[in-house]
């Protein structure tokens, strides 16, 4: 098939899968207190539509698929779908992205499965601080479940990300840096974006990934090295040589020229951007039996009406129709 495009010239090659829209944590910046309405069952992707799907991407050449959610660990059986991905002809990367609450049990099977590659979110190293901000008392667990990841030398890079936020994230930052500068892991700051459900996002909160590495070279110095292009990270290592951060800027440095990326949620719709005020079905079309080339077409138009970039900075700026546990991070 031919390559996914959109209007702008981008060339589509990565897509976020959210394989459910429950989540066991209530990060501030993402979902109330009280959680949200879950979708039913059978309001869901199953494993072989979330497959069916995939296979017609890779086909037009989209190659990096990342799991996400929700919290991707609590849908049963998910290692069953990294083995149907894994096996999927086109997929080189496959990777997911966790709270890593259920990592210490789920480790070891994902990587069974032929999961490569994986992403843990932690804002804090501290007990108090990290149950101040997800709303769950969960820091050793998720420290095991880390641990564990580390035992499998085929689950690498892992990546380990914290949401800056102002007021919050400041006092995080040494002893994050030092968690990169100690372990093998690669510690990225993402920019808080206007997502969270409960509509508190002000510019204000915004921490920059430039504030954040001034606090780093304070004591450590840094040297950046260059990502790939389509990279949403800028990387940079410590200049004695010790380890790797990242600062994924979308706030402050938006990247939406070089954004190859599109998200399928939970409830089998595409959207083209963390963004999009607007949503294209393909549960209907999959489920009414449509051929691989008539979901490429839908697939195609979806792309088609990608959004030149976010608009977050901009006067007016609108929020996204859904928060991001529903949409897929
Ligand atoms: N539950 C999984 C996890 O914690 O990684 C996967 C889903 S979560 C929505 C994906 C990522 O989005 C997490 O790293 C989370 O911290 C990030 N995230 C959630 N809300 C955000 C916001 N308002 N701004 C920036 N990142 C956010």
């Amino acid at each position: 098939m031919e390559p996914l495009v959109d209007s702008w010239g981008r060339r589509i090659r990565s897509v976020r899968v959210s394989v459910t829209d429950k989540c066991n944590f209530r990060c501030t910046y993402c979902m109330p207190a009280e959680g949200l309405e879950w979708l039913r069952r059978d309001e869901i992707l199953s494993f072989e539509e979330i497959q069916r799907l995939v296979e017609v991407l890779a086909r037009m050449g989209v190659d990096e698929v990342r799991l996400t959610g929700g919290e991707p660990l609590v849908r049963r059986e998910l290692p069953e779908l990294v083995r149907m991905l894994a096996a999927t002809p086109g997929v080189e990367d496959l990777s997911l992205t966790t709270n890593g609450i259920l990592l210490e049990r789920f480790a070891g099977p994902l990587v069974d499965a032929g999961l490569r590659r994986i992403n843990v979110s932690l804002d804090s190293l501290s007990h108090t601080r990290f149950a101040e901000i997800t709303r769950r008392d969960a820091l050793a667990g998720v420290l095991r479940g880390l641990a564990e990841a580390e035992r499998h030398p085929e689950l690498r890079p892992i990546k380990v990300n914290c949401v800056a936020i102002r007021g919050f994230t400041e006092d995080e930052v040494p002893a994050l840096a030092e968690l990169a500068r100690r372990k093998p892991y690669v510690v990225r700051f993402i920019e808080f974006m206007p997502l969270d459900a409960d509509e508190r996002w002000d510019a204000d909160q915004v921490l920059t990934g430039g504030e954040i590495r001034e606090i780093v070279e304070r004591r450590w110095p840094l040297e950046e090295f260059p990502a790939k292009p389509s990279s949403t990270a800028r990387r940079f290592r410590f200049a004695d040589g010790a380890g790797e951060l990242g600062f994924v800027n979308p706030v402050s440095e938006p990247f939406c020229s070089t954004c190859d990326r599109i998200r399928l949620t939970a409830d089998g719709k595409l959207r083209t951007c963390l963004f999009s005020q607007r949503e294209w079905d393909l549960m209907e079309p999959l489920r009414a039996g449509a051929s691989d080339d008539e979901l490429a077409a839908a697939l195609r138009h979806a792309v088609a009406h990608k959004e030149l970039k976010h608009r977050i900075n901009d006067p007016g700026f609108v929020r996204a129709s859904r928060s991001m546990s529903q949409i897929g991070g």
